[in-house]
C-alpha cells in the first residue's frame, strides 16, 4: 500500500513539474527551450543591424544571448517598435524585453525588471554650429526631437517650453536636426556618443551635460516572476565569471 501511494505521489508531481517548466516561454521544433525577446533595433551599440547583415547586433544582443544560453534557452529576437515593446510583454508576444529600457516606476506598474545591467542617462546632440543651446536650460523655446515612448521624451515635455517632435527612430531624429527640422536631439549618452564617434556623423556635436541617470533593465511580464529570477540568476553568474565584462568591453571598452 505504502509503494502505491509513493508511486501516485511520485506520479503526480511528475506532472506538476512538467507543467511548471514551461512557463510562458515554448519550445523550437528541436524541441529546445526558446527564450522570445523583443527589442527595438534602433539604438546602436545596444541593438542595430548593419546592411547586409543578417544577425542583429550589439551589447544588449550579446547579453541576451549570453544570458539566454547560461538559463538553457534559445534566443529568438522580434524586432519591434520601441513603443510596441511593453505591449508586445503584456500581449505575451514575447517574454522578456532588452531595448535600452530604462528601469522606471511608471513602467514598473506594468513590467518586471531584471537587477540593471547598464548605468545611461540622457544627453543632447546639436548642430556643429549652434551657439544658443549650451545646456539643458537653452532648449526652452526651441524645437527638440525625441523617440517616441522614451525616457528623452517625457524629461524634455518636463521642460517645459520646449516644442518636442516625437520621432519613431534615433536615426529619425539625427535626421531631422541635420535638416534643420529641430535645433536639439535629447536622446540616451551611449546612443549619441557612439552616433557621433563611431558612426563618423559630421555637422554635429554632442554636449557634455547630463539630463538624467538612469539604468537600464530586462523588462518580463508583471506575472512572470519565475522567468524574472531566472533573467537576475543568470545575470548575476555572467558577471561573476567575467563573461559580463567580456561583453562590456567589447562594445564601450576596459570599464573605468
Ligand atoms: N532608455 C530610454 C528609455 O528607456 C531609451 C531607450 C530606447 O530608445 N531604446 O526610454
Amino acid at each position: 500500500m505504502k509503494k502505491i501511494l509513493a508511486l501516485v505521489a511520485a506520479m503526480a508531481f511528475a506532472v506538476f513539474a512538467l507543467a511548471g517548466c514551461g512557463g510562458s516561454q515554448g519550445a523550437d521544433s528541436s524541441g529546445a527551450k526558446v527564450l522570445k525577446v523583443g527589442s527595438s533595433i534602433d539604438f546602436a551599440p545596444f541593438e542595430f543591424q548593419d546592411e547586409g547583415q543578417k544577425d542583429y547586433q550589439g551589447f544588449d544582443m550579446d547579453l541576451i544571448r549570453a544570458i539566454g544560453k547560461e538559463m538553457g534557452y534559445a534566443v529568438e529576437i522580434q524586432n519591434l517598435g520601441f513603443d510596441g515593446l511593453i505591449p508586445a510583454l503584456q500581449a505575451k508576444n514575447v517574454d522578456a524585453v532588452i531595448s535600452g529600457m530604462t528601469i522606471n516606476d511608471e513602467r514598473k506598474q506594468n513590467v518586471l525588471f531584471s537587477a540593471p545591467y547598464y548605468q545611461s542617462g540622457l544627453t543632447m546632440v546639436v548642430r556643429d554650429d549652434e551657439q544658443a543651446i549650451q545646456s539643458f536650460q537653452d532648449l526652452k523655446g526651441h524645437k527638440v526631437a525625441v523617440q517616441i515612448g522614451t525616457t528623452s521624451a517625457e524629461a524634455v515635455k518636463k521642460l517645459g517650453g520646449v516644442e518636442v517632435k516625437e520621432l519613431n527612430t534615433p536615426a529619425d531624429c539625427f535626421m531631422e536636426l541635420k535638416g534643420k527640422g529641430v535645433d536639439a536631439v535629447v536622446n540616451d549618452r551611449p546612443v549619441n556618443d557612439y552616433y557621433i564617434q563611431k558612426s563618423g556623423a559630421t555637422g554635429v556635436k554632442a554636449l557634455e551635460e547630463r539630463l538624467t541617470s538612469e539604468d537600464y533593465g530586462i523588462a518580463i511580464a508583471k506575472d512572470n516572476a519565475d522567468l524574472q529570477k531566472k533573467v537576475d540568476d543568470a545575470l548575476k553568474k555572467l558577471k561573476e565569471n567575467g563573461e559580463y565584462d567580456k561583453i562590456f568591453a567589447k562594445w564601450f571598452g576596459e570599464k573605468k
